[in-house]
């Protein structure tokens, strides 16, 4: 069972409690650290992987680098990522309502930011728990941007928001994973173009739906999966986006 939610609190208590923001990846790397002077087990669960595996996964988690866990069909590779949530705090603060996880301190999207600029200190502030903070994906090639990244939404275009209004934008599963992880399952079968278009939400830190540009500095652990035959037979992982796995 989970334990309890911490109640719900505002910024100002926030602060006040000391609470330090951490990125995903800071955060995990804590939490491993932790568990490795403690000898707690880091992946529960999981079985009759080489032992070079896991070690190298925990030197690139400290790291800070994003993944990508080559291997055959049923090895465990989607088992071993989803245990990587287990690393993630158990609860961690958003500004509460938020469709992006925004952290109170920095929110990013354009509705926290215009409530934290006029609640300030009052800013409602709720909890996620880390079961919550793990989106995944099996990419396939008719894979969209919109699936991933994000559309306009026609709902929102139609009850007056005008087009270009950034808060007409639905938001696709990475956004929704922000200070989560992400894991696209089978990376060389994303169509190139959406593979770009994913590298520029990570680096760029910006997202270009339907003809305007938003800046959105996600805070994201990426975790890829590729199978080693359909890498040379039925796709490829771009150049800059195979940099950025260390
Ligand atoms: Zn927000």
């Amino acid at each position: 069972m989970r334990p309890s939610k911490p109640r719900e609190t505002t910024l100002g208590e926030l602060r006040n409690s000391g609470h330090v923001q951490l990125s995903v990846k800071a955060e995990i790397r804590r939490n491993l650290l932790d568990r490795l002077r403690s000898g707690e087990p880091r992946f529960p669960g999981i079985l009759g992987f080489d032992d070079t595996v896991l070690p190298h996964l925990e030197r690139a988690l400290l790291a800070g680098h994003d993944l990508v866990l080559l291997g055959e069909r049923g090895q465990g590779k989607t088992r071993l990522i989803r245990t990587l949530g287990g690393l993630l705090d158990e609860w961690t603060p958003v500004v509460a309502g938020c469709e992006i996880n925004d952290h109170p301190y920095a929110p990013v999207c354009v509705r926290c930011r215009r409530l934290a600029a006029d609640l300030g200190d009052e800013l409602p502030v709720g909890w996620l728990h880390r079961d919550d903070r793990y989106g995944e994906k099996l990419a396939t090639p008719d894979t969209s941007v919109g699936d991933l990244i994000g559309d306009v939404d026609p709902i929102k275009v139609a009850e007056g928001r005008t087009l270009g209004d950034p808060e007409t934008v639905h938001f696709g599963l990475v956004p929704r994973t922000n200070r989560g992880i992400f894991s696209i399952n089978e990376l060389p079968d994303l169509a190139e173009r959406i593979q770009v278009a994913l590298l520029n939400v990570l680096e760029e830190r910006d997202v270009q739906i339907r003809g305007y540009a938003l800046r959105l500095p996600l805070d994201v652990l990426l975790v890829a999966s590729a199978n080693p035959e359909d890498y040379t037979n039925r796709g490829r992982i771009i150049t800059p986006l195979k940099d950025r796995f260390g």
